[in-house]
């Protein structure tokens, strides 16, 4: 929260300063040059879907270039019409969300959904590294690049969302060092206000945050249909869907992050 404020107000001096000293021109120059590069880094086909679509859409439709990493298939997720193979059929799904979503790449690394662990944490943290690397090969010198994935928590205590934002996490921290492009990661979280307390539904689910451990939220709600049409994408999980609808109600589209910077 801390950092947040600080950071916030620093761009709002910047941005108070470059208005009232730069010309028009000048100002318009730059606006128009700065490029903006997100990286979602999650680890099945629908976690941007069902966790923070709406910012992704928002960033995507002020222009920013997003791209999408998913480390699994999600071929342990449920599977109501029992088809063969779930994979497959879950990265078709992923695919047209993205699409949805304006991705300009998707990127499957291919790991088997519930079995991340601490070796492919670090594999997985130098794939992410050699990936970015490549994306921004390309990029000029101006380019800012920010990450997202859900909470260091889990976000539902998946082990598979703790090792996608912690290798998330590794790479953003280690291409800081030599890359000034490189900003910060956001963390998709849920505030307490939905998770009202810890719960063993499934596994162990920590409760939500409480207001001051929530750094930004990010406000799409106008988004709504077009955050239901990337839901809808994933239909085998359609369980999961119905549930988040119910969940969020009207606040879809309402994301929380904590921040890494
Ligand atoms: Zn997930």
């Amino acid at each position: 929260m801390r950092k947040a404020t600080k950071s916030k107000q620093a761009t709002e001096w910047l941005m108070r300063v470059q208005t009232l000293h730069q010309p028009r021109s000048f100002f318009r120059c730059y606006t128009r040059y700065m490029k903006k590069i997100i990286v979602g880094i999650f680890a099945h086909p629908d976690d941007e879907a069902f966790g923070p679509a709406g910012a992704l859409l928002q960033e995507a439709r002020n222009g920013a270039e997003l791209h999408l990493i998913t480390l699994t298939a999600g071929d342990a997720g449920t599977n109501p019409d029992n088809v063969p193979d779930l994979g497959a059929v879950r990265l078709q799904e992923w695919k047209a969300a993205g699409g949805l979503l304006g991705a300009k790449s998707m990127e499957f690394f291919g790991y088997k959904d519930g079995q991340l662990n601490n070796n492919s944490m670090i594999e997985i943290g130098h794939r992410i590294i050699r990936h970015v690397q490549e994306i921004l090969a390309e990029a000029p010198a101006d380019t800012t690049v920010e990450f997202m994935s859900l909470d260091l928590n889990g976000y539902t205590g998946h082990i598979d969302h703790i090792v996608a934002a912690r290798a998330a996490s590794y790479a953003l921290y280690t291409l800081k060092k030599t890359d000034a492009r490189l900003s910060r990661i956001r963390f998709a979280c849920l505030p307490e206000k939905l998770v009202p307390a810890a719960n063993v539904d499934w596994i162990y689910m920590e409760a939500g945050h409480a207001p001051e451990e929530i750094d930004e939220i990010v406000d799409a709600r106008h988004l709504r249909d077009d955050i239901i049409q990337v839901m809808e994408c994933h239909r085998s999980q359609r369980g999961d869907y119905e549930f988040n609808l119910r969940q969020q109600g009207d606040d879809l589209g309402l994301n929380y992050f904590k921040i890494g910077d």
